[in-house]
């Protein structure tokens, strides 16, 4: 058997619902399908030259092509706060390499994984013991994090013989250059440090990465630095739900609760998973209507009206493809122990939202970064090429089929209704599902099973808390008994056969949600988990009552019509806004 075939380390845990492989699930066309193709490609065509040139740079080896510029670039005029050329050279590297490997796995393109594997052979030839790259380096731990992470992935899912033994490479040349623990910023801030950029690493983000390193590898060493780096005062507080957020900066600690969750998977220490639950649930009660979070990539004091008061200040609300990457892989974890499926409710409410209305990725390096939340809003390009968002962007977009479903012994769970096809053997009959939808415009979605013979076990569909009384599950046209509860999954057991249908008709109540709690008249429209952003002209007053009368202005359009006093006021899902002006949340009068 392969290496890459087998995990070479056991766990402590493993949870009830396991993700399928890349390539049993294909999304169909649609909005994110084309998001995925459209990065495939991207970095597909990236130069590798250039690719590589900050690493070769650094060891002082011949370094041809150009330079991708932004923040991947070597060079000496980073001016901390204020110019963020050059800072963090090839910091999304491993990243790029990491969307690539996924893209390898879910499409089998022969090209994409061909240059995974040139990338790791020419990425090992940059690296010496001593780390020569890192030295005066600013983010030692958050560069090789991610390296790690491309290196993992390109032994996982391109196959890579050699990615491992470059791993461990990759890890001997980042330890001298490390401190003895996960350290905060505040940790940092008290050390000696040349600028302000060199507080700012994400050391207490390595324990993912390191328990995956072990898990592929086998190796001990992995094991024991991921316990080295676990933050675990941190965690602690988490655990005793102390909300110790406040002032974080914001998506590198909803990556460090994946972290805590690879803890507690490896060490069988349920704290750490507490840790994990506590602290999504603190980051959802500081959440926008949108599901994004970390107003100038910080988590505020709850209780003080601050989400409300950012309204009015940053135009930095949600750093969209990190967090919402961050976001979806901490609620992964959470739905597969614990079969929660608000877990799920929480990642389509990001999807939608978020990265589903970010511009894509250019061939230079122009990126989507923040969402904008300010009242009066715009989407607007990054001032840098490839930031942290180009290379979170890639990794997603390849992410959002094993999403979609989970495995479970008894059967398959569906999580996102988007269009997409999943095969999976269940008690050794293979099995198709294809999802056929336009949800979330439309409140339907269909579910067509194909298998050689009947076979028995459970379907398992999400059932959004949000939901209506009126939501309706059918088996070939008949409502099914079932008692539908919002906020669970519902289990459909049966004998399954070739041509069985089911059918999924959501009720969609529009509601008002306050931006929080010291400020109940700023509302935002939702319908099921899309939020509706105000554009054009708007009205000095509107009411709940009328939001909430709110009716779609065709069914080709994407548009929802409020009436009010003062005339009609539009508003429409964040995919659908271009270039105009638009207003997340709307201030009622009663
Ligand atoms: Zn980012």
């Amino acid at each position: 058997m392969p290496a890459w075939a087998a995990p070479a380390a056991t766990v402590a845990v493993v949870p009830p619902l396991s993700v399928f492989g890349y390539a049993q699930v294909q999304l169909l066309d649609g909005p994110f399908r084309r998001q995925f193709d459209h990065n495939h490609d991207l970095f597909l065509n990236l130069d590798e030259d250039a690719l590589l040139k900050p690493f070769r740079q650094r060891m002082g080896l011949p370094a041809p092509g150009p330079d991708m510029g932004g923040w991947y670039d070597n060079a000496d005029d980073f001016t901390p706060m204020d110019n963020f050329h050059a800072f963090i050279p090839g910091h999304t590297f491993g990243q790029y390499l990491s969307g690539l490997a996924r893209a390898y796995a879910v499409t089998g393109s022969k090209p994409t994984q061909e240059k995974v594997h040139r990338l790791v052979r020419a990425y090992a030839e940059t690296l010496d013991p001593t780390g020569k790259f890192y030295v005066d380096y600013r983010l030692p731990a958050y560069t090789y994090d991610k390296t790690s992470c491309g290196l993992i992935d390109a032994h996982e899912f391109a196959q890579c013989p050699d990615a491992l033994d470059v791993e461990w490479r990759a890890t001997q040349s980042v330890l001298p250059h490390l401190p003895e623990k996960a350290l905060s910023r505040l940790e940092q801030r008290e050390r000696p440090h040349k600028d302000v950029a060199y507080t700012f690493d994400e050391t207490y983000t390595l324990p993912e990465n390191f328990f995956l390193a072990y898990q592929r590898s086998g190796d001990s060493r992995y094991r024991d630095l991921a316990i080295r780096f676990i933050e675990k005062e941190y965690f602690d507080h988490l655990a005793e739900d102390h909300n110790v957020l406040p002032g974080e900066h914001a998506y590198s600690h909803v990556n460090a609760l994946s972290s805590a969750m690879q803890s507690y998977l490896v060490l069988g220490d349920e704290k750490y998973l507490r840790a994990a639950q506590n602290g999504l649930r603190m980051v959802q009660e500081q959440s926008y209507a949108t599901g994004g979070w970390g107003p100038d990539e910080a988590f505020v004091v709850p209780g003080q009206g601050l989400l409300d008061a950012s309204l009015g200040g940053t135009h930095a609300s949600f750093e969209t493809p990190c967090g919402a990457y961050g976001h979806f892989k901490i609620t992964r974890y959470l739905l597969r122990v614990t079969r929660d499926s608000r877990y799920g409710d929480s990642m389509e409410r990001v999807l939608y939202n978020t990265i589903a209305g970010a511009t894509p990725i250019l061939a230079d390096g122009t990126s989507f970064y923040y969402s904008d939340y300010n009242n009066s809003a715009r989407k607007v390009h990054y001032k840098d090429k490839w930031p942290c968002c180009s290379g979170t962007f890639p990794q997603l977009t390849a992410d959002y089929g094993i999403s979609s479903y989970y495995k479970a012994q008894d059967g398959i769970y569906v999580n996102l209704f988007l269009p997409s096809r999943v095969s999976w053997s269940q008690n050794n009959t293979p099995v198709t599902l294809t999802q056929n939808t336009q949800y979330p415009k439309a409140n339907t979605t269909q579910f067509d099973f194909a298998l050689p013979h009947p076979e028995t076990f459970t379907v398992f569909v999400r059932i959004p808390e949000w939901a209506g009384g009126k939501t309706i599950l059918s088996v070939n046209g008949r409502r099914a008994e079932n008692e539908i509860t919002p906020g669970k999954f519902l289990a459909l057991q049966r004998t399954w056969k070739d041509g069985d249908r089911v059918e999924l008709e959501l009720e969609m109540p529009l509601r008002l949600e306050a931006v929080d709690d010291q400020n109940p008249n700023r509302v935002a429209l939702m319908h099921g988990p899309v939020a509706l952003f105000a554009v054009g002209e708007i009205p000095a007053q509107v009411t709940r009552a009328q939001l909430l009368a709110a009716a779609v202005s065709s069914q080709s359009s994407d548009d929802w019509m409020v009436r009010t006093d003062a005339g009609v006021l539009t508003l429409r899902p964040f995919a659908a806004i271009m270039s105009e002006e638009y207003r997340l949340y709307q201030r009622v009068e009663g």
